[in-house]
């Protein structure tokens, strides 16, 4: 696929102001003079040609000088509309300071505000009033080239809940990520909203909400919509990944279950989310010297992404020599009725493997005391639940002890890095799902925490499975790319506290991550393509490159 086909242009090339008007192949300013020619845009342009490093210069000059997080949103948003290699660019070189505003937190407003900030569409809306002609609708996408789909019903958009079709926002921003942290070309990646009508009140008395204004769909209804979809997608779209977001627990874990042997599919709550906090386990595991197999982790909630991270270290411990039974009596969880107890009676499906034998325990400090963990790992946006006698606790027990704060916002998160640090006495390993800044502790001692951010590993696993066509996707493949990402932590990392390499660095741990997860797939027999002889130049080939 040609970035910017030059002459002789194809028949369906467009010209003049279409051209200028297509974010696919818009330059703007910097058309050179001989395609300002060939192409009609001859005085449709100021008369500089403008280097791509002269429009980012104006792109970050009036992105800085915006006050709040929204309004850079929708400043990034109309550039998307209307350059999308410069878009890219600024977001590929910028990336700690436009992923907080392309995806979460500023993603999450984004959304609640979507009726009220809405510009053009973007995306492909599937509503349960196109139940029966869902593949018509899919036929309407501009890009045959589509590879990448990821979907949302918008049930539990980040931690705000049922935000119905304003979740659009979420599909859009991670699909951006998909390029700007991997290289996937724009072309290849369909963001799709589910609209099954929603059941948040204040969206359906709101009357600039853009869909559909009904109660969810429930039951064989949903489900009957959902199958549509799928069959419709590969039909459409034949081999098309499909990345599940932002589901609510009860269908993000029956859908996965449901698709994950049929089509080439996975959710990156649960699995995406586990490949990232093991491999920060994994860069733990360098520092305390210890092994897998020897660890007990406690999970700090019992939802889609303490699921998700328990059954990925199983998958680890096993590989390291453990047995499955053994291995799941190494992860527990509490949730809000305290530990997750096979006596417990009444629990969801996801629970169960992880609901042991034991004592009642009502409260996580009690949790702590009993089972004595070498890992600590908050998932149940609750803030503030890693407290100091917790903290305090883990350091008695555990000579490094690894503690990771993973819910977000910010606001959600079981402890600061700082509370984490001086409770501690500077020997936590942690992590955090939002980003804290260095800090340096009384003592003098300094620290640059990261982030167990998802875009480590999604963008590079989803590149893999489309360059190689992939059948399925494993565990195995979501092991390999956390192993991966931990090789990319130096020791200079982990000596200064940092679990991850830094977010800047994000293509290329992308890359390695995708040949990483291609391999597997070619060892297993789920690619489609034959293994080329130079992987790692196929990988990069591949890579869109968003400089003109
Ligand atoms: P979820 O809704 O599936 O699970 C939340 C869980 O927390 C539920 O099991 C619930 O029972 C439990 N819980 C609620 N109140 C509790 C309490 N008082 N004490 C103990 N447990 C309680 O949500 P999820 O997808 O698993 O996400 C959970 C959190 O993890 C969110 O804040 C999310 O932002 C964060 N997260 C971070 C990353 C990352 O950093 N990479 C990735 C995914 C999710």
């Amino acid at each position: 696929m040609p970035k910017r086909p030059l002459p002789p242009l194809p028949e369906w090339f467009p010209r003049g102001t279409s051209l200028l008007r297509d974010p696919t192949l818009n330059k703007g300013t910097a058309f050179s003079e001989h395609e300002r020619d060939v192409l009609g845009l001859r005085g449709l342009l100021p008369t500089h040609v403008a280097t791509q490093d002269e429009q980012l210069a104006r792109v970050l000059e009036n992105f800085r000088r915006l006050q709040t997080p929204l309004s850079k949103y929708i400043m990034l948003s109309s550039l998307l509309d209307r350059n999308e290699a410069l878009f890219f660019r600024v977001v590929t070189e910028h990336p700690d300071e436009m992923m907080p505003i392309i995806y979460t937190p500023t993603v999450g407003l984004a959304c609640q505000q979507f009726g009220h900030i809405y510009r053009r569409p973007r995306g492909l809306f599937v509503s349960a009033a196109d139940r029966g002609r869902i593949a018509q609708v899919m036929r309407n996408w501009p890009h045959r080239e589509a590879a990448m789909i990821v979907v949302t019903d918008g049930e539990r958009i980040l931690g705000l809940g049922d935000l119905g079709a304003n979740g659009m926002g979420i599909p859009i921003g991670k699909l951006s990520l998909y390029t700007a942290c991997a290289g996937l070309h724009p072309w290849k990646c369909l963001p799709v909203m589910l609209d099954v009508g929603t059941n948040n009140q204040a969206l359906l008395a709101d009357p600039l909400y853009l869909g559909l204004r009904q109660a969810r769909l429930t039951g064989a209804a949903y489900d009957e919509l959902v199958e549509e979809f799928i069959v419709a997608s590969q039909e459409v779209f034949p081999g098309v990944v499909v990345q599940f977001e932002d589901f609510a627990n009860h269908n993000a874990f029956r859908l996965l279950r449901r698709y994950r042997d049929r089509v080439c599919c996975f959710n990156d709550d649960i699995q995406g989310t586990a490949s990232v906090t093991v491999a920060g386990i994994l860069s733990s595991l360098r520092v305390t010297g210890q092994r897998m197999r020897d660890q007990t982790f406690l999970c700090l909630g019992a939802g889609e992404a303490a699921t998700g991270i328990s059954d990925l270290l199983v998958a680890a411990m096993r590989e390291d020599g453990l047995d499955e039974a053994l291995a799941r009596r190494r992860c527990w969880m509490v949730d809000s009725k305290g530990l997750v107890i096979a006596s417990r009676g009444e629990l969801a499906e996801h629970k169960r493997p992880y609901a042991h034998e034991h004592a009642p325990v009502v409260d996580f400090l009690g949790a702590v005391r009993a089972l004595k963990p070498t890992a600590i790992i908050g998932v149940g946006a609750v803030p503030g639940t890693f407290s100091e006698a917790v903290v305090r606790e883990m350091a008695r027990i555990n000579e490094r002890p690894i503690v990771f704060a993973l819910s977000n916002p910010t606001s959600k998160a079981e402890c600061t890095a700082l509370q984490a640090y001086e409770w501690s006495e500077g020997r936590a390993l942690y992590a955090s799902g939002s980003p804290f800044d260095p800090l340096t502790l009384a003592d003098g001692r300094h620290f640059v925490p990261r982030q167990g951010n998802n875009s480590y590993i999604f963008p590079g696993v989803g590149l893999a499975l489309v360059i190689v066509g992939a059948t399925r996707v494993t565990d195995a493949m979501f092991l390999t790319a956390a192993r991966t990402l931990a090789a990319c932590t130096t020791e200079a990392d982990l000596a200064q506290g940092s679990l991850y390499p830094p977010l800047a660095g994000v293509r290329e741990v992308s890359a390695r991550i995708a040949v990483a997860v291609a391999e597997i797939a070619f060892r297993d027999g789920l690619a489609q393509i034959d293994r080329p002889e130079d992987l790692v130049e196929l990988v990069h080939h591949e890579m869109y490159d968003p400089r003109y």
